[in-house]
């Protein structure tokens, strides 16, 4: 197979820990560049911007954005209107406007676009949608507690409007919600907790409920001190599943499912090599896969959130990136 050359924009923490490793091992694709502003990758040809890339290197036909999602519009739509094959980082806009643009762009261009969801391609993720698939579900609670000053050291974005504050991790329980529930769930309401100087929320409840009356309550912290929380609890008619550790561990009726063995050698261990095979996939097939049901929930989550105003939140990394 020729691997197919792939650029990175936006070389930051999460293009470190798991994309760059990713397509280091992936035989579908060869990093051939990188948009950095701050120097990109050893060895690896670097671009200050998007447009830069795209006049330089007609050769790279995909392009993976891993940019926070505020400045991720322009090179993304400047990318597909070069002809360019796309990938997205969760959230894969700061609104669903723009993404449906983006969208509706590539498919007058029929190039590919994936909004990825990588906590869609933990290890239980399709355990878990199997096994519930005829089930009944009566309630779910979720728990997404890290500590913001372990996880995102100094991202400063983040607490800016559309970095989304608590809800960047937890569109990630909600990527997993939307994945392995039978049925479609909508928002009624959340309580949403703001540090007086930022534009982004630090905590939330939000509730939501089910066609059939199963209700969904997801308690949203990112102030929690110690071993991070990410646990979907899901009681059935058949019994009570438990998705732990991002969905990594799985529990029916308290028996673990499959290998329950904590990994501590990756913090997320192959679900970006299952997204890179996903791109790959699409490629292969001029496919496109576009999923915005987590970021609707969010985006109804501060539609109809109660807003409060707490303390300021001072992280002490934190610097202007
Ligand atoms: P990050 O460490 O702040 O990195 C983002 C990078 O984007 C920066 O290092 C910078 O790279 C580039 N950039 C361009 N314009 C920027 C701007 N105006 N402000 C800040 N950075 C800018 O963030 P991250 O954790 O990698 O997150 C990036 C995206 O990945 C987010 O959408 C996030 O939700 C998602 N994600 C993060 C994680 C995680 O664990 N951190 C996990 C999964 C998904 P250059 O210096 O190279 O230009």
């Amino acid at each position: 197979m020729t691997a197919t050359r792939i650029a990175v924009v936006g070389i930051g923490k999460i293009a470190r820990d798991e994309h760059i490793p990713a397509l280091a091992a992936s035989p579908a694709f060869e990093l051939a560049a990188t948009v950095s502003r701050s120097g990109g990758v050893s060895g690896v040809e670097n671009f200050d911007t998007v447009e830069a890339l795209l006049a330089a290197r007609p050769d790279i036909p995909a392009i993976s954005f891993c940019t926070p999602p505020q400045v991720r519009y322009a090179g993304a739509r400047a990318a597909l209107e070069a002809g360019r094959q796309v990938m997205l980082e969760k959230p894969p806009g700061a609104s669903l406007s723009e993404v449906h643009a983006l969208q509706a762009l590539a498919a007058e261009r029929g190039l590919s676009l994936l909004t990825t969801w990588h906590s869609r391609h933990a290890a239980c993720v399709p355990a878990a949608k199997a096994w519930l698939a005829d089930k009944r579900v009566t309630s779910v609670r979720i728990d997404w507690k890290e500590d913001v000053r372990v996880w995102h050291p100094g991202q400063l974005w983040i607490w800016q409007a559309g970095g989304l504050g608590i809800f960047d991790p937890a569109i990630n329980a909600f990527s997993i919600l939307t994945e392995i529930l039978p049925v479609p769930v909508h928002v009624t309401g959340a309580d949403l907790l703001f540090p007086g100087n930022c534009e982004t929320p630090i905590a939330a409840r939000v509730n939501m409920n089910g066609p059939d009356g199963a209700l969904v309550t997801a308690e949203l912290d990112f102030l929690w001190e110690g071993e991070a929380l990410w646990r979907l609890e899901i009681e059935t008619d058949a019994g009570t599943l438990i998705l732990d550790r991002g969905g990594a561990a799985m529990r029916i009726d308290g028996q673990p499912q499959g290998d329950d063995t904590p990994k501590t050698d990756a913090k997320i261990p192959g679900e970006y090599d299952r997204l890179y095979a996903r791109f790959a996939e699409l490629l292969a097939t001029k496919g496109t896969d576009v999923d915005l049901r987590p970021m609707v929930l969010v985006a109804d989550a501060f539609t109809l959130g109660r807003r409060f105003e707490g303390p300021e939140f001072i992280d002490p990394t934190t610097k202007e990136s």
